[in-house]
């Protein structure tokens, strides 16, 4: 339900939804926007042309465009986000004193539904948000990395870590050891997120198994962990479950056991496959070869589970980049994927204590700029041929840097 209206001469758009709650307010060609879940938690806003999004954990990243509308970002200080908080607070504060006073003009009166989900809106001052954020903090060890259409998921750490922990250029899971929940604590871990989330959880989208490479977990130990899912959450209006595999343990499943996950509403698996070059995936120390990929994502498939998969570009600077090319286009083109699945380019994106930096400096690779990875990107996907009748997969970029939970 949208209802306009008028608060002195600033226009009213206040939206209630089943997610939660948006308001906008529009002053002189200025226009703000707060979006909050139905806790009344701030999640999203937009301050004139700057977007701003914040995650559960409490980070807020500010994104806009900057000449020749290039894509900027930047993430908050501490301070800045509280200075961001305030403003939202203080906003809707007034105008819910205002409406409370009959000072606004609205078109139709504010349903009850309204005011409550604008009271609770107005009550996430910094104390709040902070409060939440450690509650968070309490739930989840930190979420190194979604695909980006997995960003509003509920996110469940079914296992913790990465099996591996190889992979020179990822830090993600550095700071702890691989472990397997057991049925009792995945079951503790889903109620208190489920808790945490509350009438929040309306906001969310899928359910993502976490963390790097929760399906390597052993059938037997896996299927208590589905089923432990469904015990907690209504899978399937929440559009079923996701996870990232790595696609060398993930031959270790056969067909049969995808099949068994998918009756269980596995939906799609995402592998960071990162190149079709078995040399480059060596010299990045990433376990298994290409071919072990190829074979997970044709035994996925047939279970009818849909793939997510992750290419790196920019991987192995130049001495790798024309087989990086090559030998990714032939990988891709030999997987019987279909509209139901996702191809991403991820651009490798060096960071301080990266073993992969030094490893590079050492071997002499010269890194290839944004623009070279952009090409890098566009050369795959202009070569890339899918079946007509199982149609084009979806193809995107995936730019870590913003990710955001
Ligand atoms: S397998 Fe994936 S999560 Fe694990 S270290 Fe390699 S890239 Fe990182």
């Amino acid at each position: 339900m949208v209802i306009l209206g008028f608060w002195n001469d600033t226009r009213l758009t206040i939206s209630i939804k089943t997610s939660g709650l948006t308001v906008g307010f529009e002053h002189a060609g200025r226009t703000v926007v707060y979006g909050y879940d139905r806790v009344g938690r701030l999640w999203t806003a937009m301050e004139n042309d700057i977007s701003y999004r914040r995650g559960l954990n409490g980070k807020v990243i500010a994104k806009w465009r900057e000449e020749g509308n290039l894509p900027a970002r930047r993430w908050l200080s501490a301070a800045e986000a509280e200075a961001w908080i305030n403003r939202a607070h203080h906003q809707m504060k007034a105008l819910l004193t205002s409406i409370t006073q009959q000072e606004v003009a609205l078109e139709h009166p504010l349903p009850a539904e309204g005011l409550h989900l604008l009271n609770r809106a107005a009550n996430f001052d910094v104390l709040h948000a902070a409060a939440d954020a450690a509650q968070f903090a309490r739930i989840y060890k930190p979420i190194g990395i979604l695909p980006p259409d997995q960003y509003m998921a509920v996110v469940l750490q079914a296992t913790e870590g990465c099996s591996f922990n190889t992979c020179t250029f990822c830090t993600f899971y550095r700071d702890r050891p691989f472990r397997i929940k057991t049925p009792e604590v995945f079951h503790e871990h889903a109620q208190a997120v489920k808790a945490f989330l509350g009438e929040g959880l309306s906001l969310r989208r899928t359910i993502f198994l976490g963390d790097a490479n929760a399906l390597v977990t052993p059938m037997p130990r896996l299927l208590p962990l589905f089923q432990s899912v469904h015990a907690h959450f209504d899978v399937e209006a929440l559009g079923g479950i996701y996870a990232f595999l790595d696609g060398f343990s993930g031959e270790k499943k056969h067909s049969a056991d995808y099949a068994e996950l998918a009756a269980l509403d596995l939906k799609r698996v995402y592998i960071g496959m990162e190149s079709g070059n078995a040399d480059l995936l060596r010299f990045l120390r990433k376990p298994g070869d290409p071919e072990d990929v190829i074979r997970t994502v044709e035994s996925l498939k047939q279970a009818g589970v849909a793939v997510g998969i992750i290419i790196l570009l920019g991987a192995g600077g130049h001495v790798f980049a024309r087989r990086h090319v090559e030998d990714t286009v032939a990988a891709l083109n030999s997987m019987p994927l279909d509209l139901e699945d996702l191809i991403y380019f991820s651009e490798l994106i060096e960071s301080e204590g990266m073993p992969y930096v030094q490893q590079a400096f050492e071997a002499g690779l010269r890194p290839l700029s944004p623009e070279e990875c952009l090409q890098q990107g566009q050369e795959i996907e202009t070569r890339l041929i899918f079946d007509e009748e199982r149609g084009t997969p979806h193809i995107s970029r995936y730019d870590i840097r913003e990710f955001v939970y």
